[in-house]
């Protein structure tokens, strides 16, 4: 195995990649109000600045993306598939500082962070190959002297909203997409992981992307999100985070009547039927439920266990989740980080003191870790009342179990809940898997596995976790509309 870099050398990687500007119609610059300060969570000290952007900034951004459009979009789809593709090259050529960077601005162990830069980099080889394909269709008309050519042409400029919980992934795979179909594209990061979207966006402009074509705007929501979600010249706006948060900038786009695709939060349930492999349950709810700390929006929340080998599946899963290493992101061996804010600490805690108020019992962990800061210790809980994982992310590192007697009692359960993005389920039985995989209100659905995120695979939400997909054919067409030309043959 080789062996990870020295931390110091991954800092000084990270740092030499971090822009304190924000780039806005292809220039670097500063904000007029005083900068949001950065900070690193493991350490919790500030990592740096970037700038506060005003409305005019904003505007520029926006005017920039209205203007470099028309010559994006006519550019011949092999053309911006060469132009992904040299960015891609570039982002692997960085990819050991790209991921230093993660870890410094977000918290994630190093190598998870390695991960997602690849992860994020294979949306960006995925798109590029697809860029050269965006073909249409002909249809036979209802009318015999009809031809009808339906040509899929790009929606316009587009706006991104971001989380921090992915600074690389939720940005390439709305980015790469919009660039394959002709898009232009202004993005507001997270404030509290601008940076990584900023390297990201200097080695695009590197790859060839024209001027104007991708603005990363830094700044208060009320001024940013407001501009972006309010300007005519803005069609679509691409938005990954909250339920709530969503919501809001739904209502903001309705005026301008924007296309609109809504990644936003999950409450998935995982089941594991009495015919499972248990270990691989076990691996697949650790693999699932603990990267990056338990701060993911399809990571398992809630875990219902038949009866049946509800016991052997607790020891198991206790004894694995009890050896799980916390510490800080460079340190060799380390899996859990720490959560990204104070905020996130005192979720995991109310979480965590309702279900023994409920009756439930801690397992492993239940308390924030030796280290202090932001680090909890990684948490099994047995018991309780499953609603609360229902209706609320927990967003750390505690699984949850509860047990259940029938298949038709863990479906049930596991679809009482608002919201509907992720689901996942442990049988050796392919007529239940089909089954059940069916019947779950969720819009991606794992079978013995616990993690289903890729480039290839269409990833969205149904209920209130959202509407339209990312990655894929159909993450495609949510960047495409049809213009249907009728030509009367005579
Ligand atoms: P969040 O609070 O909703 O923030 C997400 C983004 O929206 C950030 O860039 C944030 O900016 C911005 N924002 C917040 N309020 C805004 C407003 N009024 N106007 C314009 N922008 C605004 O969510 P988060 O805490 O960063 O992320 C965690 C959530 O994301 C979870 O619910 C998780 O499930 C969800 N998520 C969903 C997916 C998916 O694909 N479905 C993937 C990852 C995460 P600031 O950072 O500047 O506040």
């Amino acid at each position: 195995m080789s062996q990870q870099p020295s931390p110091n050398d991954l800092i000084a990687q990270g740092r030499a990649l971090m822009i304190e500007k924000a780039l806005v119609a292809g220039r670097w610059r500063d904000g007029e109000a005083s900068p949001i300060a950065v900070e690193d969570p493991a350490e919790e000290t500030v990592l740096g600045h970037v700038p506060s952007l005003g409305g005019a900034a904003v505007e520029q951004a926006i005017e920039a993306a209205a203007r470099a459009f028309p010559d994006w979009a006519a550019r011949k789809g092999k053309d911006r598939g060469a132009v992904l593709a040299r960015w891609a090259a570039l982002i692997e050529a960085n990819e050991n500082g790209l991921a230093a960077l993660i870890s410094l601005e977000n918290g994630k162990p190093w190598p998870e962070a390695l991960g997602e830069v690849r992860y994020a980099n294979s949306f960006i080889t995925w798109f590029a190959g697809m860029a050269e394909r965006l073909d249409g269709r002909t249809i036979e008309s209802a009318k015999d002297e009809d031809l009808i050519l339906a040509f899929r042409e790009p929606v316009g400029p587009v706006a991104a909203i971001t989380p921090w919980n992915f600074p690389a992934a939720m940005i390439t795979r709305k980015a790469a997409a919009a660039f394959c179909a002709g898009c232009t594209m202004v993005l507001k990061p997270a404030s509290a992981t601008p940076f990584t979207a900023l390297a990201l966006a200097r080695l695009a402009l590197e790859a060839g992307l024209p001027e104007g074509c991708f603005s990363v705007v830094t700044g208060a929501n009320s001024e940013v999100g407001g501009r972006l979600t309010g300007s005519p010249l803005i069609r679509k706006l691409s938005f990954t985070g909250s339920t709530e948060v969503g919501r809001r900038l739904a209502e903001q786009c309705a005026p301008t009547l924007k296309r609109l695709s809504m990644e936003l939060g999950g409450a998935a349930p995982l089941i594991v039927f009495e015919d499972a492999d248990i270990d691989q349950a076990v691996e697949g709810t650790v693999a699932g439920k603990f990267r990056a700390a338990g701060q993911t929006c399809v990571c398992p929340n809630r875990i219902y266990v038949h009866e049946a080998v509800r016991e052997d599946y607790l020891e198991r899963l206790t004894a694995r989740v009890s050896k799980l290493k916390v510490g800080k992101p460079f340190e060799e061996g380390v899996v859990i980080g720490p959560l990204i804010d104070a905020k996130g600490l005192d979720k995991v805690e109310d979480h965590i003191a309702r279900t023994k108020a409920a009756g439930g019992r801690v397992l492993t962990g239940g308390a924030r870790h030796e280290l202090g800061g932001r680090f909890f210790q990684p948490t099994v809980l047995a018991g309780g009342d499953d609603r609360l994982f229902a209706a609320e992310e927990t967003f750390g590192p505690v699984a949850p179990v509860f047990a259940f007697l029938s298949e038709e009692e863990a479906l049930t359960r596991a679809n009482a809940s608002e919201f509907g993005l992720a689901a996942f389920l442990f049988t050796r039985d392919l007529d239940r898997a089909m089954r059940a995989g069916r019947a779950l209100e969720a819009g991606i659905i794992g079978v013995n596995s616990g993690l289903v995120s890729n480039a290839a695979n269409p990833f969205g939400g149904v209920k209130q976790s959202g509407y339209g997909r990312e990655g894929s054919v159909y993450g495609l067409d949510d960047y495409l509309q049809v213009k249907s030309l009728t030509l009367a043959l005579g």
